[in-house]
């Protein structure tokens, strides 16, 4: 009787994992097709000097339009992307368009701004991380100085010693970094200070409930503090009030993204944003 029910058990568990390897499967196809057809679409965010409210730069953020035509968001495949290894691919795909765009634009003399984009840690790990890198940014003719690599915490953390040579020689081309998601991983303060980056950008968790709660006013707080005294410059992610951009103002948080300026947009509406802005 109990190897019957053993037998239950066995069978029941292997249907509920055949499900799940099945999806896997399903989903790993359809994301090498979408990466072979380069279906992907990349949306842009401007991100505001707070004093100034000039755009100082553009966030390219990945899209994806499935066979339906639905929009999948990136927390729904950059995990997935990043385990299977096909985010290297991913990320040239979104770069080379961005870059592209971004080009448009400054030949239009609608934007002159940088370009932030976003770098998953397998990038970082590979060997041929800065030579791949370079080779992009200079073949778009756009200036290196133009360039912001955001690099979350704790792909930074992963290998730091590793990181800190391979992006010195990234800086060294004038291409910038940023750490995206700044409190959030674990940091340990000695490498902040060795990593060659120049910009911090605070974790949209700690905006969110600003300015009511009280440990979140404690934490940008010094995060802010922690950046100036090291001469970073700081940028707060999910501003989406005029109150949270008063703190930041009053708090010496040089720039601003979120929904309060804008959101994410194709490039037809950055379009539009970049040239009505000021007006
Ligand atoms: P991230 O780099 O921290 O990007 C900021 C995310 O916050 C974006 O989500 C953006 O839409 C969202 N956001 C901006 N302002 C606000 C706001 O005011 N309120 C709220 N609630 N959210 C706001 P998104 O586009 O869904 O991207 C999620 C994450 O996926 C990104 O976080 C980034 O880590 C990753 N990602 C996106 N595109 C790429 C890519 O091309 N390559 C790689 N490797 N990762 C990417
Ligand atoms: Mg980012
Ligand atoms: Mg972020
Ligand atoms: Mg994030």
């Amino acid at each position: 009787k109990a190897k019957d029910e053993g037998k239950g058990n066995y069978q029941f568990y292997s249907q509920e994992m055949t499900q799940k390897a099945m999806k896997r499967i399903s989903m790993q196809s359809k994301l090498r097709n979408a990466i072979k057809n380069e279906v992907f679409d990349v949306y842009f965010q401007p991100q505001i000097n707070a004093q100034t409210k000039e755009i100082i730069g553009l966030e390219a953020l990945v899209r994806w339009i499935d066979e339906n035509g639905n929009m999948i968001y990136p927390d729904e495949f950059i995990p997935f992307a990043e385990e299977t290894g096909m985010i290297v691919e991913l990320d040239r795909i979104v770069m080379k368009k961005a870059l592209a765009q971004v080009m448009q634009w400054r030949n239009e003399n609608i934007f002159t701004g940088s370009l932030s984009l976003n770098l998953a840690m397998k990038q970082l790990q590979k060997d041929d991380f800065e030579l791949s890198i370079s080779n992009l940014i200079s073949s778009s003719k756009c200036p290196p100085e133009k360039i912001e690599l955001e690099i979350t915490e704790s792909g930074l953390m992963q290998k730091p010693e590793e990181s800190i040579a391979k992006l010195n020689r990234l800086k060294e081309l004038g291409i910038k970094i940023s750490i995206d998601d700044f409190g959030t991983g674990y940091s340990s303060l000695s490498y902040i200070k060795k990593l060659p980056i120049s910009k911090i950008k605070i974790d949209k968790s700690f905006v969110v409930e600003l300015p009511d709660n009280k440990d979140d006013i404690s934490i940008v707080k010094a995060i802010i503090a922690l950046a100036s005294s090291l001469g970073l410059k700081t940028l707060a992610e999910g501003v989406e009030t005029a109150q949270q951009l008063e703190f930041m103002l009053e708090n010496g948080c040089h720039n601003i993204q979120g929904y309060y300026f804008a959101k994410p947009m194709s490039i037809e509406d950055t379009t539009r944003f970049l040239k009505n802005f000021h007006k």
